[in-house]
């Protein structure tokens, strides 16, 4: 699609969808006879975001919320915003954040933050993917699939400028043009 973009596979479809499944289990010990609120970090949690919910066996709803702090680019800009706010109150309940990657730690940060405020019963965070060596301001992540170097990744809901996102698999960028 674009020149001289190597993509290189790093987590295959099947490896996702268990680990997904085991993410799932976790969950729905954690929140049997709670009505939790997930909430989906869009646009790039969003495939995660549907397989996970199915794997989470109790009763929850769904809200959604979008932030953006990249841009067209593959670096942040250390600025984070929110471009769409949940539909309802979360104050007294039991939210989950459900969050594609975290590299920075930034974008986390600031939802919790955001969130907290709104006083919810109890604030868990869950991630896909984690970048540790990317890693610049404190965030805690209570569930995370998978710890992965410090390189671009597109796929399963991640894109580059809006593209691949539907890749099945998450892949590593080799080079950009
Ligand atoms: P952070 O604020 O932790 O630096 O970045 C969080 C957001 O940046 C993620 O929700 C994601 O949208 C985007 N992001 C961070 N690393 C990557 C990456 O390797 N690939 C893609 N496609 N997006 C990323």
């Amino acid at each position: 699609m674009f020149e001289n973009f190597n993509i290189s596979p790093l987590l295959k479809e099947e490896e996702i969808k268990s680990r997904v499944a085991e993410l799932g289990a976790e969950l729905t010990e954690k929140f049997k006879d709670k009505k939790a609120i997930a909430i989906c970090v869009l646009k790039g949690s969003i495939m995660f975001y549907s397989d996970l919910i199915r794997e989470i066996k109790t009763d929850l709803v769904c809200e959604f919320l979008a932030v953006s702090s990249y841009g067209n680019s593959t670096k942040s800009t250390g600025e984070v915003k929110l471009t769409l706010d949940l539909n309802n109150p979360i104050e007294g309940r039991d939210v989950i954040i459900i969050e594609d990657i975290v590299d920075t730690g930034l974008t986390l940060n600031y939802l919790v933050n955001n969130l907290k405020s709104r006083n919810p019963k109890s604030l868990t965070t869950c991630s896909l993917l984690f970048k540790p060596d990317a890693l610049k301001v404190e965030c805690s992540i209570d569930h995370v699939g998978f710890k992965i170097p410090n390189d671009f990744v597109v796929g399963y809901g991640l894109d580059y400028q809006g593209h691949y996102r539907n890749l099945p698999y998450i892949g590593q960028v080799k080079s950009l043009n």
